[in-house]
């Protein structure tokens, strides 16, 4: 039986705090977090599934949104219709980025923010990200576009920063001509 995961929101100052990174391996406890936080993201971006846990679509968590200050981003990407690939990293650090700037156009979301925040949100077009898998190899990982922008929301949660913090509040919408709107 699929039990959700018990996210915290915005209204927690543990998500305003600083993660610590990890050591290897990480704990058996952790690896069962991770796994039960894939599970929650898939089913919760397949309609029959979210509707029947009445769970909101996410494709990306970090350990501080459920109240553990552990420097571990989990993301599910849904590469194509119905077919997800899985990234578990922990102490990721973007290690080199694009100079282009790219925003998702409908702006972002995230499971702690229970609210529509209207806004885009300037974000690396590609970035790559260094890392350990939960055993302690190491990772890299080159992303782009939608998988760009959740590492870079991921990876700010991890140092207490929510992606409204990023929309400038006097004119939060860009032009096209500014930024690439995707
Ligand atoms: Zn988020």
């Amino acid at each position: 039986m699929f039990k959700s995961l018990n996210i915290l929101d915005d209204t927690h100052k543990v998500l305003r705090q600083i993660s610590k990174e990890v050591k290897f391996p990480i704990s058996d406890e952790d690896k069962e977090t991770i796994e039960h936080i894939i599970k929650h993201l898939t089913y919760s971006q397949i309609e029959e599934y979210s509707e029947k846990y009445d769970l909101r679509p996410g494709m990306g968590l970090a350990f501080p949104q459920l109240g553990e200050l552990k420097r571990i981003i989990v993301i599910v990407h849904e590469y194509e219709e119905g077919k997800f690939k899985n990234y578990v990293v922990c102490n990721p650090k973007i290690v080199s980025n694009s100079t282009e700037i790219i925003a998702a156009e409908a702006g972002e979301g995230c499971l702690s923010v229970n609210r529509e925040i209207e806004g885009h949100v300037p974000r690396y077009a590609r970035v790559t990200i260094e890392g350990y898998d939960p055993d302690g190899n190491k990772i890299k990982i080159r992303a782009r576009e939608e998988l760009s922008i959740a590492f870079q929301h991921e990876i700010d949660h991890l140092n207490g920063i929510l992606f409204y913090d990023k929309i400038d509040k006097k004119r939060p919408f860009f032009s096209e001509d500014e930024i690439r709107l995707i």
